[in-house]
C-alpha cells in the first residue's frame, strides 16, 4: 500500500465553507513540503470567500482584495470548489468520510447572538447579521425589508460591525453608488429617512470593540455629523488605571480620536451619529413596532478576570427610537453529525481537532477552522495562523487518519456523487467567470460590480455565458 500523502496515494481533504478561514487551510495543506494534498471545497452559496464578499462592508473594497490571494490557492491544480453545494443538505457528513480522509469544518458563525430582552423581536428591531448580509446581496437576506422611513435608529454594539452599521446608515447616497452595496439596497438607502444614529457601547471608549480607522472614518462622512458629549468620552480612575498599566496602542488613538470630537464644532450635516458608552438597553418598546428603548446606565468594576466589566446601576433612561440593530456578536450553527458546544457556538476543539464532549475523545479525521472554531473574532488575518495551527494537527495525524476504500478515496468518485445530488454545482471557474460578469455589469454604471444576490440568476446567468 502507497502510503498516504504520497503522489500515488495523495491525501484527500474535503473542506466546508470557502471564506478566509477554508482557504488559509487549503494553502496551509498546499505548503507541506513532504505530503501530496487534494483538496475539495464546498460552500453552501454559489459564490466562494464567506464575509469577504458577505461581510466586509462595501466602502472597504481594499479588504476585499485579499481575495485575490484566494483566487490563487483556487489555481492549485490540486483544488476543487463545489458551490451551491450544502453540507447537511447535499452532502452528509458520512458522505464525505467515505470519500475524504479529513474533513476540515470552516462554516463560520451564520447567526446573531440574542440579547435576551423584552421587546427584542418587535418590527423595527433587526440583527446586524440580517442587515448585513441585505446590503452585501447574500441570498439568504436579500429579500427583507427594513424600515427605513422612520427617523431615529439605535445600534446596539461596540465593534467593528455596529460600526459597519451605522456608518451605511449615516453614509450619503454618493458615497455608496461607489461601492458594491447591492442595487436594491442602494436604491432603498437612497430614501432612507434616518437621520439620528446612537451607538450603544456596555462599557467606556476605552473598552470599545471597534479600531481606529473606523472611528476615524465617522468624521469624515459626507452627511453626518459625530456628535461625542464630554463626558462620554471622559476617562474613569479604573479605565485611566488600566491604560496607564496596559498602554493599549488601539485604545489610545481611539481616546484620542474621541477627544477630537467633542471638541469638533457641530455642523448641520443632514445625518448624526451618536456615540453613546456605558449603557445597556433593558427593553424595547412598542406595540406593533419599535416605538423607544429603555436604557440603564452601567459603571465600570473589575472583573475576576482582572478585566473591565460593566455594572447595572439604577439610573434608567428611555428614548424615543423607531429602528434597532442588534450587534453583538455572530454566532455559531450545529452542523448535522458534528459535535457542538451550544454555549459557545463552536464545534469543540483542541487546537483545531473536533474533540467528542460525549467521550473527550478525538473525532477521527474531523477538523476545525475559523470563527466555528474560537468563535466570531478576529480579523480576516487573524484565520490565517489559526488555520495553520489546524493543519499542523491534521498532518500530524496522517498516519491515524481513518481508512477509505480506495475506489471512494478518487477525484472522479466525489465528483459523480455531486454531479448526481446537484448538477447545477458551480466550479471555481465558474465563479471567476460570475466574478467578471458581475464587474464588467457594474461598469456601465460606474461602479465595482453589480452583485448577483440570488442563487437562480447566478445559475441563470452562468448558463447562458457557457451557452454563447
Ligand atoms: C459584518 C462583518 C464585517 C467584517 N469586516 C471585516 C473587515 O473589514 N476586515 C477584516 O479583516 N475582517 C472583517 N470581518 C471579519 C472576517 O470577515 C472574519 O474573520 C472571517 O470572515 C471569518 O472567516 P471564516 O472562514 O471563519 O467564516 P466565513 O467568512 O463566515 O465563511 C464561512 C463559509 O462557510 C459557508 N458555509 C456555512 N455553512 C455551510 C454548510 N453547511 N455547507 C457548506 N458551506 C457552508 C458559508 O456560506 C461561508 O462562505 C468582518 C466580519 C463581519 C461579520
Amino acid at each position: 500500500m502507497p502510503q498516504l500523502g504520497s503522489a500515488e496515494a495523495p491525501l484527500r481533504v474535503a473542506i466546508i465553507g470557502s471564506g478566509p478561514s477554508g482557504f488559509y487551510a487549503a494553502e496551509a495543506l498546499f505548503r507541506q513540503p513532504d505530503t501530496v494534498v487534494m483538496v475539495d471545497m464546498f460552500d453552501r452559496l454559489p459564490t466562494p470567500h464567506g464575509l469577504v464578499r458577505g461581510g466586509v462592508a462595501p466602502d472597504h473594497p481594499k479588504i476585499k482584495s485579499v481575495s485575490k490571494v484566494y483566487d490563487k490557492t483556487a489555481a492549485n491544480p490540486n483544488f476543487r470548489f463545489y458551490g451551491n453545494v450544502e453540507l447537511g443538505k447535499d452532502i452528509s457528513n458520512a458522505e464525505l468520510h467515505a470519500h475524504y480522509h479529513a474533513i476540515i469544518y470552516a462554516v463560520g458563525a451564520q447567526t446573531d447572538r440574542r440579547l435576551g430582552i423584552p421587546g427584542e423581536d418587535l418590527p423595527g428591531s433587526y440583527p446586524a447579521t440580517e442587515f448585513v448580509g441585505w446590503y452585501n446581496a447574500h441570498p439568504d437576506f436579500r429579500d427583507l425589508k427594513f424600515d427605513l422611513t422612520q427617523k431615529s435608529a439605535v445600534v446596539i454594539g461596540n465593534g467593528n460591525v455596529a460600526m459597519d452599521v451605522t456608518r451605511i446608515l449615516a453614509s450619503s447616497y454618493e458615497e455608496l453608488r461607489k461601492t458594491d452595496i447591492a442595487d436594491y439596497a442602494l436604491e432603498a438607502l437612497r430614501t432612507c429617512n434616518v437621520v439620528d444614529i446612537t451607538m450603544l457601547g456596555r462599557r467606556g471608549p476605552a473598552q470599545a470593540a471597534y479600531t481606529n480607522p473606523e472611528l476615524k472614518e465617522f468624521g469624515e462622512l459626507e452627511e453626518a455629523d459625530v456628535i461625542v458629549r464630554p463626558e462620554d468620552a471622559a476617562l474613569d480612575p479604573l479605565s485611566q488605571a488600566a491604560f496607564d498599566k496596559e498602554h493599549d496602542a488601539t485604545a489610545e488613538k481611539n481616546m484620542k480620536t474621541m477627544e477630537e470630537y467633542v471638541h469638533r464644532p457641530v455642523g448641520n450635516k443632514k445625518k448624526r451619529i451618536h456615540m453613546w458608552f456605558l449603557w445597556s438597553p433593558v427593553e424595547i418598546l412598542g406595540t406593533d413596532h419599535v416605538e423607544a428603548i429603555k436604557l440603564v446606565k452601567n459603571e465600570l468594576v473589575v472583573g475576576a478576570d482582572g478585566s473591565l466589566k460593566a455594572r447595572a446601576t439604577d439610573q434608567f433612561e428611555t428614548i424615543p427610537v423607531g429602528l434597532v440593530f442588534r450587534s453583538i456578536g455572530y454566532m455559531g450553527v450545529p452542523l448535522a453529525d458534528v459535535p457542538f458546544d451550544q454555549r459557545g457556538g463552536v464545534i469543540p476543539n483542541d487546537h483545531g481537532r473536533v474533540m467528542d464532549p460525549a467521550t473527550s475523545q478525538q473525532v477521527p479525521g474531523e477538523y476545525v477552522v475559523g470563527w466555528i472554531k474560537r468563535g466570531p473574532s478576529g480579523i480576516i488575518g487573524t484565520n490565517k495562523p489559526d488555520s495553520v495551527e489546524t493543519v499542523n494537527m491534521l498532518i500530524e495525524d496522517t498516519a491515524k487518519l481513518p481508512a477509505v476504500n480506495p475506489a471512494d478515496a478518487t477525484p472522479e468518485s466525489v465528483e459523480q456523487l455531486i454531479k448526481s445530488r446537484k448538477p447545477d454545482y458551480v466550479s471555481y471557474s465558474d465563479w471567476l467567470l460570475l466574478d467578471q460578469l458581475e464587474q464588467s455589469n457594474g461598469q456601465a454604471q460606474e461602479r465595482p460590480r453589480i452583485k448577483f444576490s440570488t442563487i437562480p440568476e447566478m445559475i441563470d446567468a452562468l448558463a447562458k455565458i457557457k451557452n454563447a
